[in-house]
């Protein structure tokens, strides 16, 4: 069980045979590519985040938009308290 999940999570590189994370394409130690057949999966998965990103990105402006409304909001009661 253990070496099915140490698989999972690590992996060798080709060239210099050090223990890389799984996740990465090129060895961190020599700088070879490493896990080719995971390039296209990472591609994928970089391509998901890359769209999770936007999104997040168009809700953080989103929620900007609304935030500045607020202080506008806030700014406009102020000023009517401080009329009256
Ligand atoms: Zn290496």
């Amino acid at each position: 069980m253990e070496t099915i999940f140490n698989s999972l999570k690590k992996s060798v590189c080709t060239d210099c045979g050090r223990d890389i994370q799984k996740d990465f394409i090129f060895c961190p130690w020599c700088g070879s590519s490493v896990n080719k057949d995971k390039q296209i999966e990472n591609i994928a998965l970089h391509e998901e985040n890359m769209r999770i990103k936007w999104h997040e990105e168009q809700l953080r402006q989103d929620a900007k938009i609304l935030d500045d409304l607020e202080k506008e909001l806030t700014a406009y009661v102020v000023c009517a308290q401080l009329s009256r």
